[in-house]
């Protein structure tokens, strides 16, 4: 039997960036993968895929749209769907390949197969050949992630009603599509099928798209997307959706609770993931999913077994690959005997749009509801030179600080390049940065972060400067 300081299963970058720390900090080190190539689903059917895609369709976009106006004769745009779906898969290879490097590299031991618990110290590998490889171990770190989930009506057939993972693979460009989720990947997916000329239709449960970001970002978001031709069917129950053979029916309750029924060629369900934990044994060492299909752990990302650990979408929190990661990190470092720490309020939240979304810390209505005293600045992306410049001149930044001791509390954007502009709100309220702060920064002009230190004067006694 193999020994080991510590096996993780699954290698999704909770599992693999676990095994990198693990293994810097001098531990024997195994990783389990039931597929072929590392990386789980981030890199496999999320993450890297998707935006692999939406870069492809936004050039398109921009050829077909915007070029003329840059003065960019293009004749004959076509988009080659065959040609984006290999470029991502190339893309997916190069990316899995960098992670089995990194597994050689720094000398862990990669096992493909079914990873099971056997006990609190042993795990058992079953390989696709059926062959069983018994492991003894001092440590167990389970990092299986999620998988899509749906509810009963819904139910994708991975034909025409479709998750996330059929949606990267498609051969064809649909004329029209149903999302049903107005989150994020609803809106991203659908952002990509949009682009390429595909009708659609959102419909989604709650009053508005993505309902958990600051109401700004949802208000801002829906112009965008209805002038790009979405539409949003909000606060639409799902009854069912079916395979009609060429297509797809589905029939919703409105919030008046009318009957209404949507038809097209395919139907993306994109309500959110579950926690997967299919044939990982837990019972045979004593544990069990909670209500929401989680495995509980305590500060430490600890089960109620101390010998077995449990991180990414597979436990509590916000499903995001970062946020994955950091808990990899904090277990490696935490079983060497170091004091690491994770300030959850600050994992930062991206949607690939464009302009893209993205967020951290509390939204206005939580600081609202927690009573807090607040004050918001807030700076339009049009009033900047560089979007002008760039065509690009949609979205505003919004900055929240208390309203007595002027800290940053929330930073929500809508903006180009958002996903970058947001890590200088997140080093800020790492460091517990006042609004005025960061206003008194000086920022390159011209550039997109000039709005952020707008929306900061903004909130520091209305002294934004160009608007
Ligand atoms: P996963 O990445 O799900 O990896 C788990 C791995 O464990 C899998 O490879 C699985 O095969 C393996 N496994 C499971 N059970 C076993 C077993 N018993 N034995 C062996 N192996 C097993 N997040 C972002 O932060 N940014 C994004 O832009 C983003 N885009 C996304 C786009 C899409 C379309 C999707 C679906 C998700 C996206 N996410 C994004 C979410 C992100 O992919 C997840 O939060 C992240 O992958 C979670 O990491 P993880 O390590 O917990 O699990
Ligand atoms: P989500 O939670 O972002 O969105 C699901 C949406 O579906 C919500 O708006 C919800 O109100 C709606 N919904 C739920 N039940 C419904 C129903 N019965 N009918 C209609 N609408 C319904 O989930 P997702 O978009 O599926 O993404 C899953 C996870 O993957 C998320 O947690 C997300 O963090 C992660 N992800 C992240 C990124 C990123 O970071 N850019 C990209 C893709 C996915």
């Amino acid at each position: 039997m193999s020994t080991f300081d510590i096996t993780i299963i699954g290698s999704g970058p909770g599992g693999y960036v676990a095994a990198i720390r693990c293994a810097q900090l001098g531990m024997k080190t195994a990783i389990i993968e039931k597929y072929d190539t590392l990386g789980g689903t981030c890199l496999n059917v999320g993450c890297i895929p998707s935006k692999a895609l939406l870069d492809s369709s936004e050039h398109y976009h921009n050829a077909t749209h915007n070029f003329s106006e840059h003065g960019i004769d293009v004749k004959d745009v076509k988009a080659n769907i065959t040609q984006m779906i290999n470029r991502k898969n190339e893309v997916v290879a190069q990316t899995c390949a960098g992670v089995k490097f990194l597994m050689d590299k720094n000398n862990i031991e990669v096992f493909h197969g079914l990873g099971s618990l056997v006990d609190k110290n042993t795990v058992k590998v079953v390989g696709n050949d059926k062959k069983e490889t018994l492991i003894s171990t001092k440590n167990i770190l389970l990092a299986t992630g999620s998988k899509p989930n749906y509810f009963p009506g819904m139910e994708p057939d991975k034909k025409r009603i479709i998750t996330s993972t059929e949606a990267l693979n498609m051969t064809e460009i649909p004329k029209k599509m149903l999302v049903i989720g107005g989150g994020v990947i609803g809106l991203e997916l659908g952002s990509v099928f949009g682009r390429l000329g595909t009708q659609i239709d959102v419909v989604e449960f709650a009053k508005t798209i993505v309902p958990t970001m600051d109401k700004t970002m949802s208000k801002e978001l829906t112009k965008v997307l209805k002038k790009e031709g979405f539409k949003l069917h909000l606060q639409h129950k799902v009854q069912k959706v079916t395979n009609t053979g060429k297509g797809v029916k589905l029939v919703a309750l409105n919030k008046k609770n009318e009957e209404v029924t949507l038809e097209a060629d395919y139907c993306l369900v994109a309500v959110g993931r579950k926690p997967y934990t299919d044939g990982l044994g837990l019972e045979n060492a004593g544990l069990k999913t909670n209500e929401r299909g989680q495995i509980d752990v305590n500060e430490h990302m600890q089960t109620s077994v101390p010998s077995i650990y449990a991180i990414g979408d597979v436990i509590r929190g916000a499903m995001l690959a970062h946020k994955a990661e950091e808990e990899g990190m904090y277990v490696a470092e935490h079983l060497a005997g170091q004091k690491p720490h994770i300030d959850y309020n600050l994992i930062p939240g991206v949607v690939y749009t464009w302009p893209e979304v993205a967020s951290v810390g509390k939204t206005e209505d939580e600081l609202i509801a927690e009573g807090r005293e607040i004050k918001i600045g807030q700076f339009p992306i049009k009033a900047l030179g560089r979007a002008r410049a760039s065509m690009d001149t949609a979205g505003t930044i919004k900055v929240i600080a208390d309203k007595e001791t002027d800290e940053v509390l929330g930073v929500h954007m809508i903006a180009p390049r958002a996903a970058d502009l947001i890590m200088e709100a997140v080093t800020a309220m790492e460091y517990r940065a006042s609004a005025e702060d960061i206003a008194r920064i000086c920022h390159p002009h011209p550039t997109y972060s000039e709005a952020l230190k707008e929306a900061a004067l903004a909130a520091t006694d209305d002294r934004a400067l160009h608007v």
